[in-house]
Parts: structure tokens; sequence; C-alpha cells
């Protein structure tokens, strides 16, 4: 062939430019490398090896940086969304109309799941943290003092203004003066509770250009782990098998290493990694997938009294980060009643109830209606549910008008949406409508009860590398049912012996779990026996290995995750810190704060 001698001309220029990265990495110069470029066989040796550059991988190459170590951070997508990679997320969902495919929720590229986050911000609370007696499994191994500096440290990672206990406090004066619901007066509920919202930050987009920068960090693209390879006796990670698509299988040999996947994938890659361990690293007491839970959602219509001024806009703290306010049955009504913890909000309404009378919601619904006829989304079913089928085309016709009626609203909410939304850097989290009828919908968040049976094990089905890929079976409980059932009830209660408003008729609760919440299935716990990692995220039986994910949580509190994901990781970041600056491999005990 013609071609043959440049091909290999170019073959050998390609070789050299690869060797010459492995040279660079290991003389701690930094860069970014495509793995696809990488020979097989080639073995990269560095002091701690991150999988996965999401939140939490990218949080701890971060704050690892600040001391004199090389890093190799490996990802198994690249810069940019590609579908041909995110097929690696595949796998088995045992029920499929509650939980949602594995592909919609988590995102294979650079930055991970946060190409995607809504940005909501909120630390787990004290009570998230002990054994209460009505959860089984419940308590940390540590209260939420031990977190309150890691705290402050994440608010700057996912740039959400000054951390404090009391977040109401951030508010400026006038707004901190101002009721969420006035009249509203009851010590069983409070409504101080306040989230805060991230840019959102993309990990990925934020953050590259100091990974760039870093002397420190390799950042290896389109890099896939396929397998933890152990010394002969099973207590060491010795080296990563890892693979770009093009199948190059090259290893990484680092003294640490850390899974940063998100709370899936961690648990794969353990079940995956049976070269010593018959049923996969950490997994000596079958708990590696256990325990799965997310957080569960569950919607409700709300008539405030009409004219009663509350507050169900985002508001912005001092620092003009956009936040929202909450309510929730107090600590004391939760031991009380034995309920889970969760947090009540006015969420954007049910746009499939023309009674919000909002044309743009009407124009939302009847588009996605045409559009998406053959699969209807949970709230559409919920909405059948409540108000029935036949009345379908009545509430076509209600809609039609709103749509007409509201024409005069449409350009003011549009410009909103524009401009706040769309082409702000900081963005308004979502869009919120004023109803005159103050008629909203609420949403409440709640913490699921850690379930063994829900779990995530290995399916038949294998991916482009023939590695198994997952089978999730997510539970939810009686309990979980029942706790939403009576928080509501209790709720509703209030507002009407308040005289605030009423909360529509409980139907059959039908929970949704949240979207890319993926908790609990390498657990933390003080003993091997009732866990995967000990306190300081290292798994236990092996000497080496850490995880940095929403996996370890023992319990979901009702709180979005990433905070915590990344305050658990910066924490991390410092025990590795100080194993790693001692002259031996000893690991000593954590410094108490
Ligand atoms: C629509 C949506 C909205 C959300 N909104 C919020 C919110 O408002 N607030 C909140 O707190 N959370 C929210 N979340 C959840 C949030 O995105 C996750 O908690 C967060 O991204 C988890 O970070 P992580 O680093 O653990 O995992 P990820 O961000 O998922 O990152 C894991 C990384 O590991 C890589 N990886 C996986 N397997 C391998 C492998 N074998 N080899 C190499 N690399 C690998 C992946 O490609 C990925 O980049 C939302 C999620 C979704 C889907």
């Amino acid at each position: 062939m013609a071609f043959s001698p440049l091909l290999n001309c170019w073959n050998q220029l390609f070789t050299l430019l690869v060797h010459s990265a492995v040279h660079r990495i290991a003389h701690g110069e930094t860069m970014i490398i495509n793995g696809c470029q990488v020979e097989s066989d080639t073995q990269v040796d560095c002091d701690v090896c991150i999988v996965g550059a999401g939140a939490a991988g990218i949080t701890l190459a971060r704050e690892l940086q600040q001391q004199d170590l090389k890093i190799v951070l490996i990802e198994s997508g690249n810069m940019q969304f590609d579908p041909a990679i995110d097929r690696l997320n595949q796998g088995e969902v045992m029920n499929e109309a509650m939980h949602g495919s594995l592909q919609v929720n988590r995102r294979r590229q650079l930055g991970g799941t946060t190409a995607i986050w809504g940005g909501r911000c909120v630390p787990f609370d004290e009570s998230d943290f002990v054994a209460r007696s009505h959860v089984p499994y419940s308590g940390w191994c540590f209260r939420k003092s031990e977190l309150v500096s890691y705290y402050q440290r994440a608010h700057e990672h996912c740039e959400i203004g000054s951390y404090t206990s009391t977040p109401i406090d951030l508010l400026p004066a006038a707004s901190r003066n101002r009721a969420m619901i006035p009249g509203l007066c009851t010590d069983e509920l409070s409504t101080n509770e306040l989230y805060l919202f991230s840019p959102p930050t993309h990990f990925g987009q934020r953050y590259l250009s100091e990974l760039r920068q870093s002397r420190q960090i390799s950042l290896f693209l389109n890099t896939n782990c396929l397998q933890l390879i152990t010394t002969d006796d099973g207590g060491t990670i010795e080296r990563l098998q890892v693979a770009s698509i093009r199948q190059n299988k090259f290893s990484i040999c680092a003294k640490r290493f850390v899974l940063a996947a998100g709370g899936l994938e961690v648990a794969r890659l353990l079940l995956l990694s049976r070269q010593t361990h018959a049923n996969g690293i950490g997994n000596q007491h079958d708990l590696v997938g256990r325990f799965y839970m997310s957080h569960l959602n569950y919607r409700f219509d709300v008539q405030f009294i009409p004219g009663l001024p509350i507050v169900w806009d985002y508001e912005k703290t001092r620092e003009s980060i956009y936040c929202q306010r909450a309510i929730a049955l107090s600590n004391q009504q939760q031991q009380q009643h034995k309920l889970l913890n969760h947090r009540v909000f006015i969420e954007r309404p049910n746009v499939a109830n023309p009674n919000h009378k909002n044309g743009v919601f009407s124009a939302t619904y009847l588009t996605k209606a045409l559009l998406r006829r053959q699969t209807r989304d949970l709230q559409g079913q919920r909405y059948d549910q409540v108000y029935g089928k036949a009345n379908r085309f009545a509430h076509a016709l209600t809609h039609g008008q709103n749509i007409v009626l509201g024409l005069p609203s449409v350009l003011p909410f549009s410009y909103k949406l524009l401009s706040k939304r769309l082409l702000s850097d900081r963005k308004l989290p979502s869009a919120l409508a004023h109803n005159r009828a103050n008629f909203y919908t609420l949403r409440m968040d709640s913490e699921q009860v850690p379930n063994p049976h829900s779990r995530v094990t290995l399916s038949s089905q294998q991916d482009c590398f023939g590695l198994n890929q997952l089978q999730v079976d997510w539970r939810t409980t009686e309990q979980d049912v029942q706790s939403i059932e009576r928080s509501m009830q209790l709720i509703g209660e209030a507002f009407r012996r308040c005289i605030v408003g009423t909360i529509a008729p409980l139907t059959d609760v039908l929970l949704e779990p949240q979207g890319g919440h993926y908790l609990g299935t390498t657990r933390m716990s003080s003993s091997p026996s009732s866990g995967v990692v000990d306190e300081n995220c290292r798994v236990y039986g092996v000497s080496n290995l850490f995880i940095a994910s929403s996996s370890v949580f023992p319990t979901a509190s009702y709180a979005n995750p990433t905070l915590t994901i990344v305050a658990l990781t910066i924490r991390l970041a410092d025990y590795l810190k100080q194993g790693l600056a001692a002259p031996s491999l000893h690991f000593s005990a954590y410094p108490k704060r």
C-alpha cells in the first residue's frame, strides 16, 4: 500500500508523543491526556490515583494539589458529552416505571453529573448523623460538628457564599424579618429553613483551567477503570487496569487509590474486581451494593388563604446567592411521631392542572403532552390519578383559555426566563410564578429508610469491555410511605389551625426517587460486619483504597447530596495529605476539630 510508510511514520510520531507524556507525568508536569492515545501495556506511576472527574474527583484533585503529590485523575468521558461513551452507563432497572433509566441521570464526561445538576445545596441536619430508634440502621460514625469546617470549604467549591449554622441570617434584614407564611405561628413547624443554589457550578468547565495549570495533576480523559488489581493477599491495591473505548489496556500504579466514580459505579467497580476477592473487593459481608437509597419526592396542591402574602419566589442572600425557603416539622415532632427527615418547599405548579391559570405553564403542558404522548411522565400519571382521564378534554380547553388570558404576562415572564435563567452566569434555579388564586404546588423531599433489600448487583448483560453492567432493584418500604403521609397530615393540620390554607386530600402516595441521587451502596460503619468503609472512607480490608461518593452515606437525610459529598471529600483529602506527608505509610488518626 502506498500509504503504509506514511502511516508507520505517523504511528511512530504518535508513540513518541505518548511516551513523552508519560515521562512528563513522572516528572510532575501537568497535562491533559486522551486515553485513546496511550499505548497498550503502558504503566503510569503516581502518589494518588482518583477514578472519576465529577464533583468528588475534581474536588479531591484540587485539594490534594496543595501538597507536593503526583496525582492522576482518570475520567471515563471526554470534555463534552459523547453518546458512545455514555452507553457505558447502560444497565438494567427492575422497576423502570419508578426508577428511570441509568443513562438519564448520570453523565460520563469531565465534571460528571454536575454537567446537568440543579445546584440545590444544603448541609445535613444534626439529627441525620445520630442513631434514631425509629430509623433502622441509622447513625453515622461521627456527629455533624465533625463536618462543619468541611462544609465551610465545600461552600467555596460549590460557589454558594458563606456557611452559617443559621442560614436564614444570610438574607438581607428586610427579607429576614418577613415570614414565609404569615400567621403560621407554631413550634411544631420551622419555616426558617433555607436552600442555597450554586450557579450551578459545572465542575468540569469551572475548574478546567486550574486542572490544566496544576503542576501536580495529570488528567486522563477517555480512560475507564476496568478493575482494581490487588496484591496476592488481597490487602493492598497494586494497580488499576484501565482502557479507552479503543480497548488499549494500560495500568495506573499509585500509593493510594480513591474511587470517585459516582454512587452506583463505585459499587460496580468493587463487585467487578474479583481477582483475589471472590465476591468483589470490600464485599466480605455481602454489603457492597446493598442499602441503595435515593430521596423521595411527593407533590401536593395547597390553597393558601387568598391575599395571604406568602414568600413563593426565590430570594437572594446578602452575597447575591439565590435561595429558597422551606418548611419542616421540628426535630421534636419528627421524634415524637417517628417520622423521617424532610423539607417542603414551593415548586413550579403541576403544569397538567389548569387551576394554576398561568398561560406559560399551560402552553408548556400542551406542548409536552403533544410531544410526549407515548411516554407520559409521573407528574402526568399522578394528574390522571387525581383528576381522572375523562376530564382531560375539558382541561385541555381550560389550558387553551389560560393561554389566551395569560398572553399579557407571557412577555414579561419570557424576558425573566431569558435574562435570569438562560443568559446569566448565576442562573435563576427555575421559573416560579405568582398565582393570583394563591394556589400552589408544594414538594416534599424525604429521606428513605436504609434497607438492605434495596440493592444494586451485577447483571448478566455486558458492556463493550465485556464487564457486567449493573442491575438496580430500588425499593421503598411501608415506613417511607407512612412517614410522608403522616408528615403531610401534620403540616395540613397546622395550616388549618393557623388558618393559612388547606392541603389537597392525599391520594395514593406515588413516590418518585430523586433522579441522580445514588446513596448508600458502600455504606460507612464503625464495623466491617455492618459497613463497607470505615469512618475515614477507607474500604475495610484494603490498606490503600478509599471512596469519595454519596455511596458512603449510611443514611440519606432529605438533603440533596452534592454539598455533603464535597465536604466529605475535602475531609478525605486532609486525611490523605496527612498520611502521605508522613515518612511511613502508616495512617495516623484524624485531626479532631
Ligand atoms: C438532573 C439532576 C439534577 C441534580 N440536581 C442536584 C441538586 O440540585 N443538588 C444536588 O446536591 N445534587 C443534584 N444532583 C446530583 C448531583 O449531580 C450528584 O450528587 C453529583 O454530581 C455527584 O458527584 P460525584 O462526583 O459523586 O459523581 P458524578 O458527578 O456522577 O461523577 C462521576 C464521574 O466518574 C466517571 N466514571 C464513572 N465510572 C468510571 C470508570 N469506571 N472509570 C473512570 N471514570 C468513571 C463518570 O464519567 C463521571 O464523570 C442532580 C443530578 C441530576 C441528574
